[in-house]
């Protein structure tokens, strides 16, 4: 089968001519085992929807006992709609262990390291005569979509003496597979061969391979394996990874010449003290660094640890001194003016803004205004260029819709990256499908920067819209955007950019970018959820109509006419989020105190010191270029060898370690790496040494112990 057949393709996967009676016609008398055994939640609902679609009559959802609730939780989330009965069953830990030890050794059965034993007890003890095959899905072939299943099953129809049908999807290295009726027959008839040597390697299966489904590379960074150690050790373990790094230092501090004395380290059980040592071993190797170093990072530490006073809830009794929160990225902890200011103003001052005349909501009229203003100071912008949104991806699709529906036409080429966020992805393939536009991609090179030859190329083709990032969610590395933008609007193209990364490390000076639009979050940046912004140039705002009508988007309607608000403000539609915008005006003054020449210096220096502190563990491996400024700017994205991003990310949990993993919103970029995902670690202003070297200790080990 040609490559491109399967390649994903720009525009829908569906196929309008397989209705939902073909597929019940072809998959009705199947079964589906969903293997859900250390994914993103996403990719299980992902894995039950394809279940589902394809009208399977019943599907399994095995998960191994740390995913069961995100398991459970997808299959509630998929509702008792449909015909297809949807069931978690929680694996065996002892058959994981097991099958673990010996996954990846099985021939055939390489795809399925864990569920193998666990497929089988179930198969065992479920009447089979009720069904022709059994369709066996990774929830990590989160791109296995309906059709596939059906041209699976098809193949088996086909090929009656098969006893497995497989596809191979060669960069996941999981070969979605059917476990056809001669299979099952062999089964039901205990058949010793079928069973195997009690490892559940079946042997003398007949196969057949009638697909390839080739996606990419083969360049898996992970296989999901939870070794018992693992699980003995978390078990066990009562410190946290901060607690553990804490008292190394403060037995340094006291006893430099006798460091191992570790406070009384012979008090610890096994586990607390292994934590110990290592976070000892941390320490040591990160104190050795150039004494400039050393100056800046003790630098960046006193300042984060200032900070960190500022945000109640890592001052908690719950959190404070154990938890390291390196997650800002996905969403900063909130700093404690900015809640206070909303509370005040939701408990003292709530009223809707515009049209009272009474005096909270005069007030409220004008603390809503002071808010936005202070937000467009911030960002050097002119008055009325800002509007509220609930977040960046609100307002990127904003811009898809309000700009991209008059603007885009058939044969129109829209550039984006492909590193993208989805945020900055989605809206404009949406946008090309609906159009009939091209979309094409901008390349990275090898340090996770923007590839600037190919970027020219594209531009050489006159796109009409360019869509870039200032710092990637992955790479964490900046972007020109100043020059990109500039030579975009030579080509004659409008630039839309997603800041939701940069706004927090770094000042954005929107004239000075000169884009056409700028979107950001304020929960990034240490305000509150549900509440971001879009700044629009005034060359794009004249090209530009509102989403749809209401309170807020006119100036003044009759019966058959209206007059549309001059300024963004015609994009906020209804009731404002008022308390938000007061909230995070607050975050922003708060930002303005800190400096934000200071926050990046800060970030920088914890970057850098985290990137190659993981760089420097054995098995690891960091994604992108973190030795230059422009790749200092919170983020770093690793690998970890033969453990699932997932797994890194629930040990580290287990630790009070809180990183981020999975594909990041950005499948792209990382089918594009061939990996199934990264863990992430993010920095934030209140982010210490500690917070970094707690992580660092648990990164290493969690490898020792997947060694063992
Ligand atoms: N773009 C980038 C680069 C991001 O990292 C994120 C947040 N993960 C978004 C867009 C979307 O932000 P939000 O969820 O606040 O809309």
């Amino acid at each position: 089968m040609a490559r491109e057949d399967h390649q994903p393709v720009l525009g829908s996967p569906r196929r309008p001519d397989r209705t939902p009676d073909d597929m019940r016609r072809m998959c009705g008398r199947s079964i589906a085992f969903v293997l859900a055994l250390g994914h993103e939640p996403g990719d299980i609902g992902q894995a039950i929807f394809t279940a589902r679609k394809s009208r399977v009559a019943a599907a399994y959802v095995f998960a191994k006992p740390a995913f069961a609730p995100q398991a459970l939780e997808e299959v509630r989330l998929s509702g008792k709609k449909g015909e297809t009965m949807v069931q978690a069953v929680e694996l065996d830990p002892a058959a994981v262990i097991e099958l673990t030890r010996q996954g990846g050794d099985f021939e055939l059965f390489s795809q399925l390291p864990y569920g193998l034993l666990e497929t089988m007890r179930v198969l065992a003890e479920t009447s089979l005569d009720d069904y022709d095959n059994v369709i066996v899905l990774d929830a990590m072939q989160d791109r296995i979509t309906p059709d596939h299943v059906y041209e699976l099953v098809a193949d088996a129809r086909e090929h009656p003496d098969a006893e497995v049908v497989v596809s191979w999807i060669q960069q996941l290295r999981r070969m979605p597979c059917v476990l056809t009726r001669a299979f099952l027959g062999r089964l039901e008839a205990r058949d010793a061969a079928l069973l195997g040597d009690g490892t559940g390697a079946p042997h003398g299966v007949t196969r057949l391979r009638v697909r390839d489904h080739v996606f990419g590379e083969e360049k898996l960074a992970a296989s999901a394996t939870v070794p018992k150690a693992v699980e003995g050790f978390l078990g066990s373990c009562t410190l946290s990874a901060l607690q553990a790094v804490r008292r190394v230092r403060q037995a340094k501090a006291h006893v430099e010449e006798e460091p191992q004395s570790l406070g009384q380290a012979h008090l610890l059980n096994d586990a607390d003290a292994l934590l110990v040592k290592t976070a000892s071993e941390t320490v040591a190797a990160t104190d050795d660094l150039p004494p400039d170093e050393m100056a800046e990072l003790a630098w960046a530490d006193e300042f984060g640890r200032r900070n960190k006073q500022d945000f109640p809830l890592l001052n908690d009794p719950v959190h404070a001194g154990t938890l390291a929160y390196l997650d800002s990225a996905a969403t900063a902890q909130r700093v404690d003016k900015a809640l206070h200011a909303q509370h005040e103003w939701d408990v003292h001052a709530n009223a809707n803004v515009y049209r009272g005349a009474y005096e909270l909501s005069v007030q409220a009229t004008a603390a809503f205004g002071d808010a936005r203003t202070r937000l467009e100071g911030f960002i050097g912008a002119d008055c009325g260029q800002v509007a509220y949104t609930a977040n960046t991806t609100d307002g990127l699709n904003l811009v898809a819709q309000a700009w991209g529906e008059h603007n885009i036409d058939a044969g129109d080429l829209i550039v984006c990256e492909l590193a993208a966020h989805h945020a900055n992805l989605l809206p404009f393939m949406m946008l090309a499908q609906r159009k009939g536009a091209r979309l094409e991609y901008i390349p990275y090179d090898g340090a996770g920067r923007v590839d600037h030859d190919a970027y020219a190329g594209l531009l050489a083709q006159s796109p009409k819209l360019v869509c870039l990032a200032q710092v990637g969610n992955v790479f964490g590395v900046q972007a020109p955007i100043k020059q990109m933008a500039a030579a975009a609007h030579e080509a004659g193209a409008r630039v839309v950019v997603d800041a939701a990364q940069s706004f927090p490390h770094m000042r954005i000076d929107v004239k000075d970018l000169g884009a056409d639009w700028v979107a950001f979050s304020a929960h990034k940046a240490y305000g509150p959820m549900g509440i971001g912004a879009l700044w629009i140039s005034p060359e794009a705002f004249d090209e530009m109509d509102p989403l749809g009508g209401g309170g807020g988007v006119v100036s003044h309607v009759s019966t058959d006419s209206y007059y549309l608000r001059p300024q963004a403000l015609q994009y906020e539609m209804g009731t404002p989020p008022v308390s938000q915008a007061i909230g995070w005006a607050t975050a922003l003054d708060y930002l303005d105190a800190l400096g934000m020449e200071n926050i990046a210096r800060h970030d920088a220096v914890l970057t850098r010191y985290a990137a190659r502190g993981l760089q420097r563990i054995d098995g690891v491996n960091v994604i992108g270029d973190h030795g230059q400024p422009d790749g200092q700017m919170g983020i770093v994205a690793f690998t970890v060898r033969s453990t699932a991003p997932a797994d890194v990310a629930k040990f580290l949990g287990g630790l009070d370690v809180a990183i981020r993993s999975g594909g990041h919103c950005a499948l792209p970029l990382h089918a594009s790496l061939g990996l199934i995902g990264t863990g992430r670690l993010s920095i934030g202003v209140y982010t210490t040494r500690d917070d970094i070297d707690a992580a660092l200790a648990a990164v290493a080990l969690c490898r020792q112990l997947h060694e063992r």
